[in-house]
């Protein structure tokens, strides 16, 4: 057998995507033990780094281990006890995803509904709140299936104003833009590590504050082997071993609850990306998503192709494009990779074979990259012979003078 060879890619998707070098490094340093004390201050600056990145004070701001569904159902499954009412906006597949998180907890799921590319008022969403009195709601911030951004702003005040908690899966708009947990009232956002913050996937960085966690603490359960004297047993305890929060938290904290081994070189990771995204600004960092999005979604205009969904509720860290009629979705995207290295996505449900998601994540989004993802695609495009009227020299003009005539990050 070959040793692994891994040929160079762009990745333009809503995740996985490339990681910055200074992050492949970090993790090839030696492994620490998990109580090593060097170890434990790193387990202690990154708790630190992720508070700064949701911009929150909560002390319970720690990384699951897993990928972004594990820290979604962590935190349902630690909230949601059986016969709890729970409030689903469902604008895609995400929305979906927490439905079926919280009826596998044995929650009862009220789902309200938006036709697939749009999202919520506000308002609508409250009233469903009073309408329902559900225990939870659990809402997502950036819906990737549809490129729709939901606002979240007033919900968690208005979920707290009625003893509600607001749980916001943020997976795909964290370190893309700012999410100030805090000033928003959330209590509880689980964010993602192989989108906009551009790290491998297999980490995920969560925050809930102490509201929350007296409430999941009242269902604590701590496993025979590693139980002290003072833990109690109750009822409704947390069903989820390895995905219990409340036994997380005592790991995360001085007590060092031995539950299981952190994954050390995803540490290394996490921390090294949460210092290079907070070492160039939440605030610039989402300006960057956003100039490069705009940029390249004017030149695929002008190339003559018509950009899915509304503007006004657009996410900046993804560009859905309808596939033009006559292409074939996977075979395109197929070729694409094989004869560019490029790689964008297709979309689930309704959505597939109907849109192109282009991902504005991270590491990658600089211009030469874009600039070269235009011109291949384009390229790949025309050599379809399948389109009319593509427009390669405007879009290209169109891209080289977006970033010619406006500041270049
Ligand atoms: C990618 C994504 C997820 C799932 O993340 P995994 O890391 O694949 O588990 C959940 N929610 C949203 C909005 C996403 O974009």
């Amino acid at each position: 057998m070959d040793d692994l060879k891994i040929n160079k890619r762009l990745i333009m998707t809503p995740g996985p995507v490339s990681v910055d070098p200074r992050v492949s490094q970090a993790m090839s340093n030696s492994i620490l033990g998990q109580f090593d004390y060097e170890f434990v201050d790193i387990m202690n600056q990154t708790m630190e780094l992720i508070r700064k990145s949701f911009l929150t004070k909560n002390q319970w701001s720690f990384p699951i281990d897993g990928t972004s569904r594990a820290g979604l159902e962590a935190v349902i499954s630690s909230i949601v006890k059986p016969g709890d009412d729970v409030l689903v906006p469902v604008i895609g597949r995400f929305g979906y995803l927490f439905a079926e998180l919280v009826t596998r907890a044995g929650g009862i799921v009220h789902s309200i509904y938006k036709p697939m590319g749009e999202v919520f008022e506000q308002s609508e969403i409250i009233e469903a709140l009073d309408q329902y009195q559900p225990k939870v709601l659990a809402i997502v911030h950036g819906e990737t299936s549809t490129g729709r951004l939901q606002p979240i702003d007033q919900l968690g005040r208005a979920c707290k104003e009625r003893g509600i908690f607001s749980v916001v899966d943020a997976v795909a708009t964290y370190q893309g833009m700012v999410i100030p947990v805090d000033e928003w009232e959330l209590d509880a956002v689980i964010g993602g590590a192989q989108k906009c913050l551009s790290i491998p996937s297999g980490i995920t960085p969560i925050t809930f504050n102490d509201r929350f966690s007296d409430a999941i603490n009242a269902r604590k359960r701590v496993e025979l082997g590693i139980r002290s004297t003072e833990t109690t047993e109750p009822d409704h305890f947390i069903r989820s071993n390895y995905l219990d929060l409340a036994q997380l938290q005592d790991y995360w904290s001085p007590k060092r609850l031995n539950h299981h081994t952190e994954a050390t070189t995803a540490i290394y990771a996490l921390h090294t990306g949460l210092r290079l995204a907070l070492s160039e600004g939440l605030e610039a960092r989402a300006q960057r998503h956003a100039f490069h999005q705009e940029g390249l979604k004017a030149s695929l205009k002008a190339l003559g192709l018509e950009i899915y969904g509304d503007e006004s509720n657009e996410m900046k860290m993804v560009i859905c494009v309808n596939i033009p009629d006559g292409i074939d979705d996977i075979a395109f995207r197929d070729n694409l990779l094989k004869n560019y290295g490029i790689e964008i996505a297709g979309s689930f449900g309704e959505l597939k074979g109907k849109i192109w998601r282009i991902g504005i994540m991270g590491y990658a989004i600089q211009k030469q990259n874009i600039l070269t993802f235009l011109s291949a695609f384009a390229t790949h495009l025309l050599a379809q012979d399948l389109i009319k009227n593509l427009d390669i020299e405007n879009a290209i003009k169109t891209l080289i003078n977006h970033y010619d005539n406006n500041a270049i990050s």
